[in-house]
């Protein structure tokens, strides 16, 4: 079974890796988007029958040379780190998604090419391809890796999806599909939720929720029911 390093870069504290102050004077950490997602990618892919191993699974800002010997000592089979650009700090317009490989790996330029299609097409943000990048984890990790850069901190619009699950959930499935791809391993889509039973026309489910002899045990019921904000009435049957 082929085995996944994940990387969730940064720490939560880690100095300028958040979004420039929104309006509401807030801003984002990177981490905020990052950890969950790595997260989100880890059920993604043991959904897929893939084994993790998680490298920097923490708050606190993981040496670069930890995250890459627990990956290298597991023996893992492709390294993928999650991030969220920046240009300058500053908000504006540029933006998009991008994902990095190590220059001279041949099977990093495929996956990362893999992967970066699922999530450009996933996102429907700004396609802005593959880079060859002499990055740490890149280039002493033993495996194929990538790093990830799933949106601008910023640019305002793209900020506001990192804390959206759902745009989670939309990166992490993308990014899942690019290494199933890679691996030739069948991706699992996320179960449906199931649709609301419906009662056949002129039926419904009744909600009952006590029935006694003596009408004094139903009206004491009936009060309690009312103390606790739900509606109700006796009925003979
Ligand atoms: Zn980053």
């Amino acid at each position: 079974m082929a085995k996944i390093a994940i990387d969730n870069g940064h720490g939560l504290n880690t100095p300028g890796k958040r979004t420039p102050t929104f309006p509401d004077g807030r801003q984002i950490r990177e981490w905020e988007f990052n950890y969950p997602t790595a997260q989100k990618l880890k059920q993604v892919l043991e959904r897929c029958g893939l084994e993790t191993i998680m490298v920097s699974d923490t708050q606190e800002d993981t040496p670069l040379a930890t995250r890459v010997s627990r990956a290298n000592n597991a023996k893992a089979d492709v390294f993928v780190s999650i991030h969220f650009n920046a240009f300058k700090g500053e908000w504006g317009t540029h933006g998009g998604v991008e994902t990095h490989y190590y220059p001279t790996s041949e099977k990093g330029k495929r996956l990362a090419q893999l992967v970066q299609a699922e999530l450009a097409k996933a996102t429907g943000l700004r396609d802005r391809g593959i880079w060859a990048s002499n990055f740490y984890v890149l280039r002493e990790t033993k495996m194929p890796a990538i790093l990830c850069e799933c949106g601008f901190m910023d640019n305002m619009e793209e900020a506001k999806l990192m804390l959206d699950e759902n745009y989670q959930w939309t990166v992490a499935e993308a990014i899942g599909r690019g290494i199933c791809a890679y691996l030739g391993v069948n991706y699992v889509p996320k179960p449906e939720p199931k649709k609301e039973e419906i009662a056949p026309e002129g039926k419904f489910y009744k909600v009952q929720v006590g029935a006694f002899k003596e009408r004094k045990n139903a009206e004491a019921l009936l009060e309690q029911l009312k103390r606790a904000g739900f509606p109700g009435f006796i009925k003979l049957e």
